[in-house]
């Protein structure tokens, strides 16, 4: 899968308080969300470049659709007093509240948070304009009473980390139908070999005769045609040069 991942507030601070910055706290989730997701064998793209809001928002989103990823998750931590994880959404996306509530489980039981849930937002520029399924972790309380939240977590970012992936492969995000290359093509010789592969250095299984219609289902280079065809039924291949597209 390609992930794209933003540490928020990238440029500026974010919430302040119990000595931490936001803005270094985000960079640490990132950075392991980074590391587990490679060991996982994602491709990982980091979708984090400075500057400050709007900016850092607009480039995460920019860098996130063009690199066309499945998948898009931002690092926050909250601020207001409360405790405990919770992850955001898209409202109206499915698959951006089912993967929410996930995460946000596994994060929480990882470090023995209290599970907020999964939110709905419908104002979050990350959430909305990307074009894959996007979550928002808030990690923890950077003003937990107690300081309850964070220091569970930066004493071991990768344990959050390793949830976050757990949640994922537990859920199936949505991914793109691959384009279908299956066409229909008309014989028009009057009988033309089957080949077991893609060429006539392939041995024959049978024949196609004369304006009979097939299904092609991929299409390869090979000796004695221009290109050959995969006929859908599995019997082999026939040279495409003998038969028009239907
Ligand atoms: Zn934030």
């Amino acid at each position: 899968m390609k992930i794209g991942t933003n540490a928020g507030h990238a440029g500026e601070s974010g919430a302040v308080a119990n000595g931490y910055r936001e803005s270094n706290l985000n960079v640490t989730m990132n950075n392991a969300l980074i590391a587990a997701g490679k060991q996982r064998g994602h491709t990982m793209i980091n979708a984090t470049t400075g500057g400050g809001y709007p900016k850092d928002i607009n480039d995460a989103v920019s860098i996130c659709n063009s690199n066309k990823v499945d998948l898009a998750i931002s690092n926050h931590f909250n601020a207001g007093r409360g405790t405990g994880v919770e992850v955001l959404y898209c409202t109206g996306s499915t698959a951006g509240a089912n993967l929410a509530a996930k995460v946000s489980a596994a994060i929480a039981k990882a470090y023995g948070l209290t599970n907020r849930g999964a939110k709905p937002r419908s104002d979050l520029g990350f959430l909305n304009r990307t074009n894959a399924t996007a979550i928002l972790i808030e990690w923890g309380f950077v003003d937990a009473p107690n300081n309850a939240d964070v220091p569970k977590i930066i004493a071991n970012p990768q344990t959050g980390a390793n949830a976050v992936f757990s949640a994922i492969s537990g859920t199936s995000v949505p991914t793109p139908t691959p384009p279908t290359t299956q066409f229909k093509v008309r014989i028009n010789t009057s009988v033309l070999n089957i080949r077991t592969g893609p060429g006539t250095n392939y041995g024959t299984n049978g024949s196609v005769k004369l304006n009979e219609v097939y299904t092609i289902t991929q299409t390869s280079s090979g000796t004695g045609a221009n290109s050959w065809g995969k006929l859908l039924s599995g019997a082999g291949w026939i040279s495409l040069d003998f038969t028009v597209r239907v």
